[in-house]
């Protein structure tokens, strides 16, 4: 039957028949991606630090991911992942630096072949112009927080504003001006909150008379922990620089005592910039309202990787602890989601794209490596789903932040991480090389990553399982070891 026919033929069936046919429609997709934005800094997820009411409607009507990880916790990396269903050792992806070649393909090439207009706006940090899409207009690079510049499919322009806003605005025009008779894949890509957390105006003095509540591990010695991560150079306090935070910091202040302020500076303008993002998304979902679309779109609200909120005395990503190995992932669709869930599988952001084909209806290419798991956002997980993720880091030789290269396996109760070690002269000439380490932590009794138990000898027969593990699943994605 032609589409066109069918159309006719569902409409002669009355009310009852026009809902099915219309969840059998292929979904608008609204794909809402923060920069740095960790999800214990969204109150759908339990924030003790600030409210998100707009990101938590999202929530609210849909579907809230606990154990959704990213492969690769840095920016530009998560990104091609995302795009290519592809660990970066098979995007060719690995560091900030990596230019992601436009030619291959990835999903958005493929949801376009099958009737898609596709969109992105805001931060694209690939280094190449956009491929797949009918429209763009992006931030160069990293972009800036006021009055930026944008690159309006090759036209540069800058604009008047607050970058956030400003993205808002974009994607609010282009929705408006799209083809109604098309679904749409819309990618609205936020810089905030990324450093240097530099808030809209009308946010610049909110929490001003407040105190943030500090994290239990904020003093955290990171004794125990691989001597590598003890020397990583994203200490609160420490390593913040003036740019960060701001102000001049007083003299004499040392150790915990300049941690201690150092983190209220720096996790409100932090929590500032997310108010913004939290604006925009209400306004974007308020469209959907208005123009009767909201019931068949799929509306995702996540960010390329989480982030350390002062969690174990730090700030940045990197590592493969939790706080930046997870990402926040609320998605709502009301035709197939039931609202206000929660799913705590282990979902990788690789599978975003055969999500987004499986919802458009399309098989994924073989070379995409991730897998739909749009039956666990509809609350029926398959059982052979996954119960073990890798994660590898591969910036080395990153002299402003000093994380070694790091790879590693999770399952749902323990992480096992392997450090290349700090190469020799990394941290200055005084500083030595350390050698090869690695971490254990056992996530139910201790799910704050505070103790090391790889030498603990109760453990040895789980260190041999989870090397064995992280064996397969290297050799599953076509990886090798260092
Ligand atoms: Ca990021």
């Amino acid at each position: 039957m032609a589409s066109n026919s069918r159309r006719d033929f569902l409409r002669s069936l009355g009310a009852a028949a026009v809902v099915r046919g219309a969840a059998a429609e292929r979904p608008n997709i609204l794909f809402i991606m923060a920069d740095d934005h960790a999800s214990h800094a969204i109150s759908a997820y339990g924030s003790r630090i600030n409210r998100t009411p707009n990101i938590d409607r999202i929530a609210a009507g849909g579907v809230r991911l606990d154990n959704c990880f990213c492969t690769n916790s840095i920016c530009t990396p998560s990104r091609a992942a995302i795009l290519t269903g592809q660990y970066s050792h098979k995007n060719g992806v690995y560091t900030l630096a990596d230019r992601f070649d436009g030619s291959r393909n990835h999903v958005v090439k493929e949801l376009r072949n099958v009737g898609y207009q596709t969109a992105i706006i805001g931060k694209w940090h690939l280094h190449t112009d956009p491929t797949g899409f009918d429209y763009w207009n992006i931030l160069p690079g990293q972009g800036a927080y006021y009055n930026p510049v944008f690159i309006d499919r090759r036209q540069q322009k800058q604009h008047q504003g607050y970058c956030t806003d400003l993205i808002g605005d974009f994607t609010l025009d282009w929705l408006k001006q799209r083809d109604r008779k098309k679904p749409f894949f819309l990618l609205c890509h936020h810089k905030a909150p990324h450093r240097p957390w530099e808030p809209a105006p009308k946010y610049a003095r909110l929490f001003e008379n407040q105190n943030i509540p500090e994290p239990d591990n904020l003093y955290d010695r990171l004794e125990g922990r691989a001597r590598c991560v003890a020397a990583v150079q994203m200490k609160v306090g420490e390593h913040n620089t003036k740019r960060d935070l701001k102000v001049d910091r007083p003299a004499g202040l040392e150790g915990d005592a300049l941690r201690k302020w150092a983190y209220q500076y720096y996790i409100k303008d932090y929590l500032r910039c997310i108010q913004s993002v939290d604006d925009t998304v209400g306004r974007l979902l308020d469209y959907l309202d208005e123009e009767g679309i909201a019931h068949n779109t799929l509306v995702i609200y996540t960010s390329d990787q989480g982030f350390f909120l002062g969690d174990h005395g730090l700030y940045d990503k990197r590592l493969m602890y939790e706080e930046c190995l997870r990402m926040p992932f609320l998605a709502r669709y009301p035709a197939g989601i039931k609202a206000g869930t929660v799913n705590s599988d282990i979902i990788l952001n690789i599978d975003f794209a055969p999500l987004f084909l499986d919802y458009a209806g399309v098989k994924p290419p073989a070379e995409m490596q991730g897998r739909s798991f749009r039956a666990n956002l509809e609350g029926r997980t398959p059982g052979d789903w996954r119960t073990s993720m890798y994660y590898r880091y591969w910036m080395h030789n990153d002299n402003d932040h000093h994380v070694p290269a790091n790879y590693g396996v999770r399952t749902k109760r323990y992480k096992l991480i392997y450090y290349y070690g700090k190469p020799l002269g990394m941290a200055g000439a005084n500083e030595p090389a350390t050698p090869p380490e690695w971490e254990l932590f056992d996530l139910e009794k201790d799910p704050r990553e505070m103790r090391n138990v790889y030498h603990d000898p109760a453990y040895a027969s789980v260190v041999k399982e989870l090397k064995a593990e992280l064996a397969r699943l290297q050799k599953e994605f076509g990886d090798t070891p260092a």
